[in-house]
């Protein structure tokens, strides 16, 4: 029994009756805090490091609570009292740690690991702004500082502090924990973020501007700062060193503390490398062996046996290549082992497609990850097999034994239980408790496909939803939608292989079908969420494109009746917590082949949407497990892809010319448009992209995609069969709870002591 009452008279000397919202936060915070730092930290010999530059982790009072198994209990009070959580939640900032959804699977993972009472901890970097936070001003994405850590947070400072050595300097660091406690666990692992003592936020000017050479003061800022000018990537090679050079002091010193000698280290710990970012944890390791007095060969054969690395992209602009050249002017002391490694790289094969140091002085992060590595997953069935067979097939002829798929998933702690309550109640009520444990047991939900009390109330949760993120987006930015029509849902990163210009073709197609006389049977809203990297212009472009599409048909008498697109601002955890539970329709229709896995198609299908997409990334095993009947597939295939690529035999311009396409390019540079706010140069240059470029083969699918979504959307008038499918989704989701695939990772990767 807790009794915050007597809590929050304690802290102001009042009872919780006379607290503002913003004063039960901090009780909250502080008491959520006090119950976590309680626990016990997971304590087994080995422990995984899980090294990423991203960790999306959301905001953590109720997710916290519930793991803790205090949410019912501190609810009930509060309503006792008068007191509204979903309200008390909005005073928490969410801290923007991350990008999109390489961070937030780390995030899922830390929640999974220590669900399952492995003992690891995420180890990162503490950035004051974070990623921007994205505001909307003439029709145009604005970065501004995302400014999260307020004077009480979740952080805590540790005693712990380590110096790290740069060319010329060094810089004393500062970390702060973040509890992680484990679904009824009564245990604990920790989010490790490492700050730099002498970091100065007073520096960042006119958005987020700042003296990218004032590395004293600025390394800590943010998250991924613009790199398109060398000093901007002088800057990223200055954070991933500060982050893995306190990774591996701080696992050395736990190693250590906990008895080992070194020798035995990979006994201890094991590195997971997220994505490259911190793939210079492997000859910092090894340096840092050497200084202890382990020689070279054998550092590298234990560095060897204890790091494996995710690969998370195929896109080759994403597989990071530092220049030999800045490495040198930013971490001389490490050039040399990275030398001897490619040395050695080069005494087994010497060929460009797999050297560590390329001819023209670069150093290839991942294929360093590869040869010293012991592992190497991809994120999804079909992502796996492209490296294997194309994109990293030189590697795979030498490792073979290195490689391995492990389908990315999500907490169904957060993208459940916290996001949609009505609907884990009453899965509940329906099936028991068992799921909240072993989500394959939502497989149960099968027996009620064809009950009709079942779909009445599913039809209930989904509508009660749409009213919650009604009321939400009332609030948040002034936007009216209708909870009547169907909700269209688009929300990830703005890029163009994620394909969002499609999805805005469609909306123009619908719009002059509608301007044309044919009404839809039903209002359809279409909502788009995702920020745009500052220095990517034709992604401005896009967001530029659906900010005025979405006020040229809001001021168009005969559309706004029966089309709405409603960009949301600031796309974030926050604000998908609210808007995947209220979705009738995943758009997941990225090109097939460039899509790893994707993680938001699995929190829609869990939430009772169904798909639209191409064969790409987990679709794929979405697919495989709901059967054609119950999922949007469309699109021509990933080898079919990947041909066009191979022999150059994509002409955007072929299909340009057709009926069902040319009228919608072209509108985009239309009168309407322009007079709405449309600015020329970006809509010609997107215009241009589509017609002579499309790099991303919008054009290809677009007919396709057009046709399948009107399919849907008759489809969706036969209520009995779409419910039908809904609990299909909802019974297979089980399969992407991110505790089957850390099972894995420990089964296959990690081996750690489940005790
Ligand atoms: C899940 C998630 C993502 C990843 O979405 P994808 O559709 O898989 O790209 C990105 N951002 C946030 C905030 C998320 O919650």
């Amino acid at each position: 029994m807790i009794n915050l009452q007597n809590f929050v008279q304690t802290m102001y000397a009042k009872c919780i009756e006379d607290c503002s919202d913003q004063e039960l936060y901090y009780a909250l915070l502080a008491f959520t805090k006090q119950r976590s730092e309680a626990q016990c930290t997971n304590d087994q010999k080995k422990k995984v490091y899980y090294i990423s530059a991203e960790f999306l982790i959301g905001k953590l009072l109720s997710n916290n609570l519930i793991n803790l198994g205090l949410y019912d209990e501190v609810k009930e009070q509060l309503v006792a009292a008068g007191k509204d959580l979903i309200a008390i939640e909005e005073m928490e900032m969410e801290p923007s740690l991350g990008n999109g959804g390489l961070g937030r699977l780390a995030a899922c993972f830390l929640d999974s690991i220590a669900s399952l009472g492995l003992n690891g901890d995420g180890v990162g970097l503490n950035y004051h702004f974070g990623l921007f936070r994205q505001i909307f001003e003439y029709h145009q994405q604005r970065a501004v500082p995302n400014n999260w850590i307020t004077p009480r947070s979740w952080l805590s400072e540790s005693p712990i502090s380590y110096q790290v050595q740069f060319a010329g300097f060094s810089l004393t660091s500062k970390l702060y924990d973040i509890d992680v406690p484990g679904y009824k666990t009564e245990r604990k692992n920790r989010l490790r973020l490492f700050d730099v003592a002498s970091v100065d936020e007073n520096i960042v000017y006119d958005g987020i501007d700042f003296d990218q050479e004032d590395i004293f003061r600025n390394l800590t800022l943010f998250l991924y700062p613009d790199d398109s000018k060398d000093q901007g990537k002088i800057l990223r090679i200055f954070q991933q060193y500060f982050m893995v050079s306190n990774a591996a002091q701080l696992l050395i010193d736990e190693a250590i503390a906990k008895g080992s000698n070194l020798h035995d280290l990979a006994d201890y710990a094991v590195v997971q490398i997220n994505d490259t970012h911190p793939s210079l944890v492997i000859p910092e390791l090894i340096r840092l062996l050497e200084l202890r007095g382990i020689a070279f060969d054998e550092a590298v054969a234990i560095v060897k046996s204890m790091t494996a690395y995710t690969n998370h992209t195929i896109l080759s602009e994403a597989l990071e290549k530092w220049p030999l050249d800045f490495l040198n002017m930013v971490v001389p002391h490490l050039v040399p082992f990275i030398e001897e490694l490619d040395r050695r790289a080069k005494a087994i094969k010497d060929d460009e497609s797999v050297n560590i140091i390329d001819n023209h002085g670069r150093v290839h992060m991942a294929h360093m990850d590869i040869h010293y590595g012991y592992s190497i997953n991809g994120v999804a069935a079909l992502h796996t097999e492209i490296l294997k067979s194309s994109e990293l097939k030189p590697f795979y002829d030498l490792y073979p034994e290195k490689f391995n798929n492990k389908t990315n998933g999500i907490t169904f702690r957060r993208w459940l239980m916290h996001a949609n309550p009505s609907l884990a109640s009453y899965l509940d009520d329906l099936l028991g408790h068992g799921y909240h444990h072993d989500a394959a047991e939502l497989e149960k939900f099968l027996d009620f496909k064809e009950d009709k009390n079942i779909k009445a109330k599913l039809e209930d949760i989904k509508q009660h939803n749409k009213r919650k993120l009604q009321r939400h987006l009332a609030k948040s930015q002034g936007v009216a939608v209708n909870p009547d029509a169907i909700f269209d849902v688009q929300i990830k990163r703005i890029h163009e292989y994620k394909r969002q210009q499609m999805n805005v073709l469609y909306v123009i197609h619908k719009y002059l079908d509608i301007k044309a006389g044919n009404i839809p049977a039903r209002p359809l809203t279409v909502f788009f969420g995702g920020k745009a990297a500052p220095a990517y212009t034709i992604a401005q472009d896009i967001i530029h494109l659906i900010l005025v599409l979405s006020q040229v048909i809001q001021n168009d008498p005969e559309v706004a009746p029966h089309l709405q697109v409603v960009m949301i601002e600031n796309y974030n955890v926050t604000e998908a917590s609210f808007i995947i539970p209220a979705a009738d329709i995943s758009e997941q229709i990225s090109l097939a082949s460039k899509e790893a896995s994707g993680t938001g198609n699995m929190k829609f299908m869990l939430n009772g949407a169904l798909t639209l997409g191409t064969d790409d990334g987990a679709n794929v095993e979405i697919h495989e497990l709901v059967g054609n009947e119950n999922i949007y597939i469309f699109g021509e295939d990933s080898q079919t892809v990947i041909d066009h690529y191979a022999n150059g035999t994509y002409r955007p311009s072929s299909f340009y010319e057709r009926d069902g396409i040319r009228p919608l390019i072209d509108f985009i540079t239309s009168d309407v448009v322009r007079q709405f706010g449309g600015i020329d140069e970006r809509l010609w240059r997107l215009q241009e992209n589509l017609k002579y470029n499309d790099h991303f083969m919008t054009l290809l699918d677009l007919e396709a995609y057009i046709q399948t979504k009107e399919q849907m959307l008759t489809d969706y008038e036969d209520r009995d069969s779409w419910l039908e499918k809904v609990i299909v989704n909802i019974a297979k989701a089980g399969f992407f709870s991110s505790d089957r695939t850390i099972s894995q990772y420990n089964e296959d990767i990690w081996h750690l002591s489940t005790k």
